[in-house]
């Protein structure tokens, strides 16, 4: 993707046309060149997992091992792991058991057989027991919501932000309560994360690049791509596919034009939305359609992100072949 095409203020779905180069997956993520056209160095590379969702059923582990392995082959390999969160199937409505052993699953399989630095985002099914009745919580349990997940990747809050190689990343919790529905979710930051966003980037200096990390897309098209209402004709976006506080999130962006790109997950799907300056990038899914084969245009994989000097930015996605073993 050009870079002029990153100013253009249009809604694009990415997928068709990276597949149709009839390139191998492979040669693609490694035809970026180290240097611009302009000069700027290439800072780092990326890979982002989003949606691994192991499980103990359909092989699901055994295919994070091989998409970390084939992010570990990469001729060019990345430096730096990003999850984009659900990474288990699910502990919103299971019980403690079940939520233990998919969580010790996960880090069974990145001890095995990754060498790279990893920095997390959560997703809506890494959050313990919100669904009290299904889970069999009571809500008093210490490790319950958030905590559990925090606990086995190791981070002290839900989000947070870093500095690596010139770049500015910040991790963000799009996972909040649903005030209309006791046992669901909202994509929502919520007063204390906007504010501490606010506070980041504001400290961000001005010629910092930022990437942005969200389970939940911040802007995505993947909400819309259904039939709209058969009475009404609207397009429905439900709150928990997108972000609700969308709008307050982009009026921030909008006083800090150094925020480059957000990348989520959540959809299972692939597309980018160019809007204001800010490239929106929905990365697919490491486990496709739930380890049950392709989601519509979502093959099984993950991207890779060539970050730049000057604040541009490539993003690859890239299939890592998996086959499943029972196709949804
Ligand atoms: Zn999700």
């Amino acid at each position: 993707m050009s870079e002029p095409m990153h100013r253009r203020q249009v809604l694009k779905a990415a997928a068709a046309g990276a597949v149709a180069l009839g390139l191998s997956p492979r040669s693609r993520a490694e035809a970026v060149p180290p240097l611009r056209a302009s000069g700027a160095k290439r800072a780092l590379r990326v890979a982002h997992l989003t949606d691994i969702h192991v499980q103990p059923e359909l092989r699901a582990a055994e295919g994070l091992a091989a998409a970390l392995a084939h992010v570990q082959s990469l001729d060019d390999k990345p430096q730096l792991i990003l999850t984009g969160g659900d990474h288990v199937m699910d502990c919103f409505s299971q019980d403690e058991a079940r939520t233990k052993l998919q969580w010790e699953l996960l880090a069974k399989v990145f001890r095995d057989g990754n060498s790279l630095p990893v920095r997390h985002a959560i997703g809506n099914h890494d959050v313990w027991g919100w669904n009290k009745g299904k889970s069999k919580t009571t809500g008093d349990e210490p490790m319950w919501g958030k905590r559990f997940a925090l606990d086995q990747i190791g981070m002290e809050r839900s989000y947070h932000s870093f500095d690596q190689a010139g770049w500015h990343f910040v991790c963000l919790d799009s996972i909040s309560h649903d005030p209309n529905n006791a046992n669901g979710y909202l994509g929502k930051l919520g007063d204390e994360q906007i504010d501490w966003l606010a506070r980041d980037l504001e400290s961000t200096p001005k010629s910092t690049p930022v990437l942005v990390l969200s389970h939940i897309p911040i802007l995505t098209v993947t909400g819309i791509l259904g039939r709209p209402d058969k009475k009404s004709n609207d397009y429905n976006c439900s709150g928990g596919v997108m972000h609700t506080d969308s709008s307050q999130i982009r009026d921030l962006f909008a006083r800090h034009p150094n925020v480059k790109v957000c990348l989520s997950g959540h959809t299972h799907r692939l597309d980018r939305v160019d809007f204001c300056g800010v490239s929106y990038i929905c990365n697919g899914a490491v486990c496709g359609n739930w380890w049950k084969g392709v989601h519509y245009e979502c093959r099984e994989g993950f991207a890779v992100l060539d970050l730049f000097s000057d604040g541009s930015f490539e993003n690859t996605y890239i299939p890592y072949g998996w086959h499943a073993e029972s196709q949804g």
